[in-house]
């Protein structure tokens, strides 16, 4: 094989690309990542986090709807909250596809664990309790944290977690470099290398320099990303459709509780998950995210900054409608359907209970805008790729939250590295063979 050649080459180390990457580099295949994004090593601060996502987090729809994407090693999951969710059935039921034996295999690699109480937080233990009064069934949510690297009174997993507790896509990312995996970064792939229907490589930019790199296949994780690359090879049925399961923040003030220092998406519920679309975890903004969505709502929401260090916030996330759009040049649109309006609503409504119930004074309830921070179902399984995520154009796939068949609504890691792990042995077995 010549330098420039490689049996597979993954575009994007996110949760999606760093899964097939991984497993390919320990089964002995020639692995190349290439990734939009730089590689910043200090992480765990407001500076850091802002750094790591694209335009600094000034993403927002045609709609003007907030979307959060991230751009570095490691792609979203640096700023994950950590919280732990296995695959759902009901959106992987109707495509057929079982994760069951994957999403095994991930458990026991993704540092998931339930936190003591002294790691959960004092806030959210008593939100639990007060949610569990009112008749609500709130429980620990298990979470992606080396209990012990893990600190008390710290809520920094949304910043990246300097001490290195929260199991990223970079420990994948960084098992396959030692397996010999290839990585080159700031290496923004835009174009397909396609022969007789068949993938041979890729093209793209990196230091204003055009590359080009040839696979015998190709993985493309790029998330956001993919619609334009493969509507530009022809593929127009990309991200015609996209979810980005919305979700609202309701914060409330107690002299008793603080977002600050507890940590994020450690208690809450799915009790409502199956029959109204909906999950409830307690989180808030960090101190920049919360600046930048009150200037996004509008001048008159900025003086709610002066309540930042008060506020103890909820969070209302939904399986919302894929009626987004991702267009060639990467603008995307996102609007709130009527549907997701009332889902939205119905967890806002038990959110203002639950927090008065703790303690939380009505006048003091700040419910802001929604925002999405998955972006997924752009490329879906049954539509752009078949079930074993491959597209029309041959030894091409896609794997990451895209390929979702419809909005999961639910932290979505262990599904998608689920899914990198059923892709690499696809790939191992029978198209590298
Ligand atoms: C604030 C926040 C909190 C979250 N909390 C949780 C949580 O608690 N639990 C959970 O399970 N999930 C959580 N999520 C969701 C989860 O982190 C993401 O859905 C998941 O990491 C997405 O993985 P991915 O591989 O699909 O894509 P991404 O992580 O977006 O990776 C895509 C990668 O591709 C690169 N790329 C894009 N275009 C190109 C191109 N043209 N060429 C080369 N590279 C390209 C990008 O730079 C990026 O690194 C959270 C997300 C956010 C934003």
């Amino acid at each position: 094989m010549g330098k420039n050649e490689y049996d597979v080459i993954i575009v994007g180390t996110g949760v999606g690309g760093a899964s097939v990457g991984r497993d390919l580099s320990l089964a002995g295949r020639k692995v190349l990542f290439l990734e939009k994004g730089g590689h910043i090593k200090r992480v765990g601060n407001t500076v850091s986090a802002a750094l790591m996502t694209t335009k600094f987090g000034f993403t927002r729809s045609r709609e003007k709807n907030w979307i959060v994407s991230v751009c570095n090693y490691g792609g979203s999951s640096n700023l994950a909250a950590g919280c732990a969710a296995p695959p759902p059935k009901i959106v992987f039921d109707p495509v057929g596809i079982d994760l069951t034996n994957e999403a095994g295999e991930a458990q026991k690699e993704l540092w998931i664990n339930n936190l003591p109480d002294e790691l959960t937080g004092r806030s959210n233990l008593r939100l639990m309790e007060a949610a569990n009064d009112l008749g609500y069934n709130w429980e620990k949510f298990e979470k992606y944290i080396d209990i012990d690297k893990c600190e008390p009174n710290c809520s920094d997993c949304m910043n990246g977690c300097s001490r290195g507790a929260k199991w990223t896509a970079r420990v994948y990312g960084d098992e396959a470099i030692q397996n010999n995996a290839d990585i080159k970064l700031h290496a923004r792939v835009d174009k397909l290398i396609i022969e007789n229907g068949r993938i041979v490589g890729v093209e793209g930019k990196r230091m204003e320099l055009r590359f080009k790199y040839y696979g015998k296949s190709v993985v493309l994780s790029a998330a956001l990303g993919n619609a334009p690359i493969l509507q530009r090879a022809g593929i127009k049925e990309a991200g015609m459709g996209f979810a980005c399961d919305y979700l609202q923040f309701i914060g409330g003030i107690s002299p008793h509780l603080s977002s600050i220092g507890a940590n994020p998406m450690a208690v809450g519920t799915m009790e409502h998950y199956e029959s109204d679309g909906i999950v409830i975890l307690p989180v808030f903004y960090g101190w920049g995210t919360f600046a930048l969505h009150l200037g996004f709502m509008g001048p008159k929401y900025l003086p709610k900054f002066f309540n930042f260090w008060k506020y103890t916030g909820v969070m209302v996330k939904i399986r919302d409608d894929i009626r987004g759009r991702i267009f060639p040049d990467g603008s995307f649109s996102k609007p709130i359907s009527r549907e997701d309006r009332l889902k939205l609503s119905k967890g806002v409504e038990i959110i203002k209970k639950i927090l008065k119930k703790a303690g939380c004074n009505d006048n003091s309830m700040f419910v802001a805008d929604p925002l999405g921070a998955h972006p997924s179902a752009s490329c879906r399984i049954g539509e752009v790729v078949d079930t074993n995520l491959e597209t029309r154009i041959k030894n091409l796939f896609c794997c990451d939250t895209s390929v979702f068949p419809s909005s999961l609504g639910l932290p979505t890691m262990w599904t998608t590295v689920s899914l990198g792990k059923r892709l690499a042995k696809h790939l191992d077995k029978i198209v590298l063979q």
